[in-house]
């Protein structure tokens, strides 16, 4: 998901609206902004489908006044799957002794299903399926007098990943779990603040991005400024390494480098690893492309757009069918036959994950005559799933959780299949000792099926880590 949120600028919901068309890539099924006013109060719109769609008519915006406003994007990664309810399309609202306030999570809280069970045995009303809902239920349940203090109460409770942007009548609020898993940025517009999931959501409204927020951290935003606090135990940090792998867009800035970068570096150090004769190194597009550009640089091996994306699909994966998610590859992507004729072809992704999108994007190209295929692919093999905001099916789903490399490349049925080697993707990201055992410096559990956070409820409903 997306989170975004602005205080102390005249119309502050149409710079939410922005930023919040900057972070569709986040999740696609649904958005939503909350705003304060102290004529109106607070205002909230909540929708289904792309904010370019929902969050531009005027008749939907002058009904979010104020200076001060959040929002957020949803992709499913807790709570009913397939059909989104607008029930559970956040930000939540919560009115407590003290005022309301209004919260937007990215991440997922691993021992949610304990954390609802108790809450609803004390007597809470939950009003959604989603996993974030339990953190207002928390807050209403502090006894402490202001809500940011309720918030950290509630959080303290909470585990798994968490990048929250919330808001009061009078306060933006930005808090980033111990771990750090999930991105939080902030931003400086003109008199007034931002907090953004990505730098590229800054850009687009003109705020200077000042810092990332640092994990653990909490800040409590005013016009007047930014007071930080650090209310959980200190840990080291385990940001996620997928979001630099696919997951974060290629203009942000993450841990100082565009990802961009790092994602070229990731394709240079694939071609270190496995290099491989050939006449076209392709990306597919478009998670794909900055490694095969990389791939390419190192190699010496000619770029080519061997494969031409439908702009006006979204990211298949985040489609909730199986179905959908089948006919997504051809909906979208479409082979440059004239390039790939007699070719032989290095085709360059980020991920495997059912296997689905590499199996006909094979047969695509060759159907349209390639000579040789051979996948390279910007991360190690995805044997895991992920429990802290990323939708990866269950294990059994995972290619790699039940076949070797080998047995993979058989089942594509491709002349060769490489993988970045966990090392090689640390070094990429800028480590450059490579992957420290004993203390891993990010989240990599998809691939190393080492959990920073123990997935509890998964372990309760029989999960074996
Ligand atoms: P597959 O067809 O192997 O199941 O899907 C892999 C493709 O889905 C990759 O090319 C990747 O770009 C895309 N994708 C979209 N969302 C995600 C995600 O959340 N996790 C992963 N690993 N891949 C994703
Ligand atoms: Fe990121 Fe993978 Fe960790 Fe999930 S399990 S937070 S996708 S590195
Ligand atoms: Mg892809």
């Amino acid at each position: 998901c997306g989170v975004f949120g602005v205080v102390g600028v005249a119309d502050a919901s149409n710079f939410v609206a922005l930023g919040l068309h900057a972070l569709q890539h986040r999740g696609q099924e649904a958005g939503g902004i909350v705003s304060y006013d102290p004529a109106a109060g607070f205002q909230s719109a909540r929708r289904f489908g792309y904010v370019r769609d929902n969050f531009t008519s005027q008749s939907v915006m002058e009904t979010l006044p104020g200076e001060l406003a959040i929002g957020h994007v949803r992709y499913s990664t807790s709570g009913a799957k397939g059909q989104t309810a607008i029930r559970d399309v956040q930000p939540f609202f919560g009115e407590f002794a003290m005022g309301g306030a209004a919260i937007a999570h990215n991440g997922n809280i691993t021992n949610a299903v304990a954390l609802r069970r108790e809450l609803i045995e004390r007597g809470s009303i939950f009003q959604s399926s989603s996993d974030s809902e339990c953190i207002i239920h928390l807050m209403a349940r502090s006894l402490q007098q202001n809500i940011p203090e309720r918030m950290e109460d509630a959080l303290r409770r909470v585990e798994g990943a968490f990048s929250i942007v919330a808001m009061t009548r009078t306060k933006l609020i930005g808090v980033r779990d111990p771990l750090g898993v999930r991105p939080l940025v902030l931003g400086k517009i003109g008199d007034g603040w931002a907090l953004s999931s990505e730098t590229c959501a800054l850009d687009i409204i003109g705020a200077e991005f000042v810092r990332e927020i640092k994990p653990g951290e909490m800040v409590v935003i005013t016009a007047d400024g930014v007071a930080s606090h650090f209310p959980f135990r200190a840990q080291p940090s385990r940001f996620c390494i997928f979001e630099h792998v696919y997951f974060s867009r290629p203009d942000s800035i993450l841990g100082g480098r565009s990802v961009y970068e790092t994602r070229e570096a990731i394709g240079r150090e694939l071609a270190k690893e496995s290099p491989v004769d050939a006449d076209l190194v392709c990306p597919v597009p478009d998670s794909g492309t900055p490694a095969a550009i990389g791939f390419s640089l190192e190699s010496g091996i000619p770029y080519a757009m061997g494969i031409i994306r439908n702009q006006y699909m979204g990211r298949t994966f985040i489609e909730p069918t199986e179905q959908i998610r089948n006919m997504g590859v051809r909906l979208k992507l479409n082979v440059n036959r004239a390039l790939i004729k007699g070719k032989r072809v290095i085709l360059v992704d980020d991920s495997v994950v059912r296997g689905t999108t590499s199996r006909k994007i094979k047969e695509m190209i060759l159907d349209a005559g390639a000579a040789e295929v051979h996948f390279r692919i910007a991360s190690p093999p995805t044997a895991w799933p992920c429990f802290y905001g990323v939708d990866t099916p269950q294990r059994e789903k995972l290619l790699a959780a039940t076949m070797s490399e080998e047995e993979m490349r058989e089942h594509l049925q491709v002349d060769s299949l490489k993988f970045i080697s966990l090392d090689g993707l640390y070094r990429a990201v800028g480590e450059a000792e490579g992957r420290n055992k004993k203390c891993p410096q990010y989240c990599d559990a998809c691939f190393s099926g080492e959990y920073p956070v123990i997935p509890s409820d998964q372990v309760t409903q029989g999960f074996e880590m």
